[in-house]
């Protein structure tokens, strides 16, 4: 995978001498720099280019976050299964250019990858929340608002996360990603604290759909290393994509993972379908007119979003579930954004609460919806 290179990196005037901006800058000493003022980027002009989103991701900006950094993941909407999963944005906007990335509408009006350069207010304000409440179990994850790893080669937040959560014995952290940027976690020691998880789709849809990603068998063989150095795994198979020959594809994908690693060391697998807001479905056509994203058959749902049809969307998640339990019968298993009759459709019931699918993942001896 090629690494990220900005063609511009901006500073908010303040925060030039903070250890992430040294780093970034030691490491990108060709690129040219300009020191900006706070809220630049709200004036910064972006509009009128051919393609704004896209330029935005090569404009680096480096800013302090004077909002909070945790909160709870947007996923969890009502009327939808929720898994209590909190998240924290160290990053926003992201290298990578999935055609079917929500990015492209979330940060439409964004200018620029917005990277945080106050990274032990996280830590402390994570800290408060968790040790506060030493008896519950927490899953965050750092994946929301970008990939998790794909630009630790320049900004090596994995040597500030990775230690603090692994002293932490109440929460789980999740780096998720498409890339294959793991050398900086190679050294660090998770302490059964750190998942490291892939999202994947096979490898013909990953080929034309995750622009600059890494191939899926990068993905996987970053996985085994991470795994052989002690790190757990997590996979989603989010979204579930519908072409001629999926079946055999996600069948595919589904052995290549579990004849590479162990599955007593994956943490946990998703699956989630295809979901597209109106206004993004025009964007993915505008930007990506050859995708084959929007020539499969989706319908409205209650949250606004469009979803491939209930009928085929079952039939993929049962498909899926029935390979997954014959390659790891153990792993833990769930859905992303469903409603609880289709989950009762594909595991024969729905989970009683909120918090129940949250235990299947942090206490999987406790309660196992997937098995
Ligand atoms: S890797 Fe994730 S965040 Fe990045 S472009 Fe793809 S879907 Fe969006």
């Amino acid at each position: 995978m090629k690494r990220y290179q900005p063609n511009e990196i901006f500073i908010e005037r303040g925060e030039e001498d903070t250890p992430v901006v040294r780093r970034a800058l030691a490491r990108l000493p060709d690129v040219p720099v300009r020191l900006v003022d706070k809220g630049w980027e709200r004036e910064a002009p972006a509009a009128g280019l051919a393609d704004p989103f896209a330029v935005g991701k090569r404009r680096l900006l480096f800013a302090r976050q004077r909002s909070t950094f945790l909160e709870h993941c947007p996923a969890g909407t009502p009327g939808l299964v929720c898994c209590n999963y909190l998240v924290v944005s160290l990053i926003s906007n992201c290298p990578m250019d999935c055609s079917y990335c929500f990015l492209q509408e979330y940060l439409a009006n964004n200018p620029t990858l917005k990277v945080f350069t106050n990274v032990e207010d996280l830590l402390r304000e994570v800290a408060a929340v968790v040790d506060r409440q030493p008896w519950r179990q927490f899953r965050i994850g750092t994946g929301e608002l970008s990939d998790s790893l794909a630009l630790d080669p320049l900004l090596d937040f994995s040597a500030d996360l990775v230690p603090f959560f692994a002293a932490r014995q109440n929460v789980l952290v999740e780096l998720k990603t498409k890339s294959d940027c793991i050398e900086g976690l190679l050294a660090l020691d998770p302490s059964e604290r750190v998942v490291v998880s892939w999202s994947l789709t096979p490898p013909e849809i990953a080929d034309t759909e995750e622009h600059y990603t890494a191939s899926f068998a990068a993905r996987l063989e970053a996985a085994r290393r991470v795994q052989a150095v002690g790190y757990k795994l997590g996979f989603h198979l989010d979204p579930l994509i519908e072409y001629p020959g999926w079946e055999e594809g996600y069948r595919d994908t589904v052995a290549r993972i579990f004849s590479t690693l162990d599955p007593r060391r994956v943490a946990w697998v998703s699956l989630g379908s295809l979901r597209l807001t109106p206004a993004l479905r025009t964007t993915i056509r505008r930007r990506f007119p050859h995708t084959r994203l929007l020539s499969g058959e989706q319908v409205p749902c209650a949250d606004g979003k469009w979803r491939t049809f209930q009928a085929l969307r079952v039939r993929m998640y049962r498909a899926l579930t029935g390979w997954l339990k014959e390659a790891a019968p153990e792993v833990p298993l769930y859905m992303c954004m469903e409603t609880a009759p289709v989950w009762e459709k594909v595991f024969g019931r729905a989970p009683t609460c909120d918090k129940e699918v949250a235990r299947t993942l942090t206490e999987p001896n406790l309660v196992g919806l997937s098995t």
